[in-house]
């Protein structure tokens, strides 16, 4: 029990938005496989570094852009972000429409 402790200890807000899902917490168990499972770039997200921000709310997006627009990852995350409709949130600077916008370009371009 002492490891689900330390575990638990380690989730922040920002660490959340990286599962996609603002209410992951009620599912501890699918919560922890996929904090494990996770893609080993997001260890480098420059967005740990803001965790006081709304990666959430990408209506109010403009510093959690500015964030995006500095971090290593961006490129990673925005694929990763694109590739999975159920993700939330701002991934690689791209809020849920811009995500939606380019999924829908990027099928325009497949079908041409
Ligand atoms: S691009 Fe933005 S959301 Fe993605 S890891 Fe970097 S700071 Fe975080």
């Amino acid at each position: 029990m002492a490891v689900t402790t330390t575990a638990f200890a380690t989730i922040r807000p920002v660490d959340c938005h990286f599962f996609g899902n603002p209410g992951a917490l009620s599912d501890l168990p699918s919560t922890l496989a996929e904090m494990y499972a996770r893609p080993d770039w997001m260890r480098d997200g420059l967005c740990h570094e803001y965790p006081q921000l709304d990666w959430f709310n990408t209506r109010q997006n403009k510093l959690t852009r500015v964030v995006c627009s500095q971090c290593l990852v961006q490129g990673e995350c925005r694929e990763y972000g694109v590739a999975d409709p159920g993700l939330v949130g701002m991934w690689g600077g791209l809020s849920d429409q811009h995500r939606h916008d380019e999924r829908r370009a990027r099928r325009g371009r497949r079908a041409a």
